[in-house]
């Protein structure tokens, strides 16, 4: 399980979270849903501690993870960005076989392997030897998520994963991380797919001027929400 308590940040004057809890059961997933500017990438960043809190905690397993090295949390945490940062000039198969080799310290055979596995888990085996260039944007997505996949991460964040894709390519994309949330992989979706939190996600948490605002079930939140904020957030983007 992921959870963060009372997560402050500020740049500057600019108050980003302002007490944000979040508690992602294992083998849960939890989409983040909220307007543009709201808080919803910083809070995904303050999780995994590319920005330290000002307050409040963050645990795994019910651990506090404060005080450990942060590259240790990383590496238990899965990114999937709007921009897939593949490596261009190295083959799908060395995209995804590098963190293995690299940071897990596992041998390149091994490494290749289980690269191998994971892109036929996203049905890119026989792109393993392809540039990631001449792949389309969903592929190049999928190769992404491989990538995550690879490291073994006990939680896997999204942020708009699918934001930059032309429309046919979302839905392949959507579905593999659906295949992902119903295979029991904990994770944390920030996402404008109204559609995808409806139906996939466990719990959903609206975020709006740096606070989580309401948090419940899909159902709660998309068929009575309680706040006038929400209403009017899902007026505008439903
Ligand atoms: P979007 O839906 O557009 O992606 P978001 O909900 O993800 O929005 P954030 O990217 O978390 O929003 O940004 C929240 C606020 O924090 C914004 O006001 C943004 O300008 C500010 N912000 C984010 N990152 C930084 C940074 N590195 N330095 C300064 N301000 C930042
Ligand atoms: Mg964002």
């Amino acid at each position: 399980s992921l959870a963060g308590h009372d997560l402050h940040l500020s740049f500057g004057a600019n108050k980003v979270l302002r007490g944000v809890s979040i508690d992602v059961a294992a083998g849960s997933t939890t989409t983040v849903i909220g307007p543009s500017g709201s808080g919803k990438s910083t809070l995904l960043r303050v999780l995994n501690r590319l920005h330290e809190p000002e307050q409040g905690d963050i645990l795994l397993d019910g651990k506090s993870v404060l005080k450990d090295d942060p590259d240790a949390l990383r590496q238990r945490i899965g990114m999937v960005f709007q921009q897939f940062n593949l490596f261009p000039h190295r083959t799908v198969l060395d995209n995804v076989a590098l963190g293995p080799w690299k940071l897990k310290g596992q041998s390149k055979e091994a490494a290749r392997e289980v690269a191998l596995e994971q892109l036929d888990k996203v049905g890119l085996k026989e792109k393993a030897g392809s540039r990631p260039g001449n792949l389309s944007g969903g592929q190049q997505q999928r190769v992404a998520i491989a990538r995550a996949l690879a490291m073994t991460p006990q939680v896997m964040f999204f942020d708009e994963a699918t934001s930059a894709l032309d429309p046919e390519l979302v839905k392949g994309v959507l579905a593999l991380m659906a295949d992902l949330a119903t295979g029991g992989m904990t994770m944390v979706v920030v996402t404008h797919e109204m559609g995808f939190a409806r139906s996939v996600s466990d719990r959903v948490l609206f975020m709006d001027h740096g606070s989580a605002v309401e948090v419940g079930p899909p159902a709660a939140l998309f068929d009575d929400p309680e706040t006038d904020r929400l209403k009017r957030f899902l007026s505008e983007v439903l």
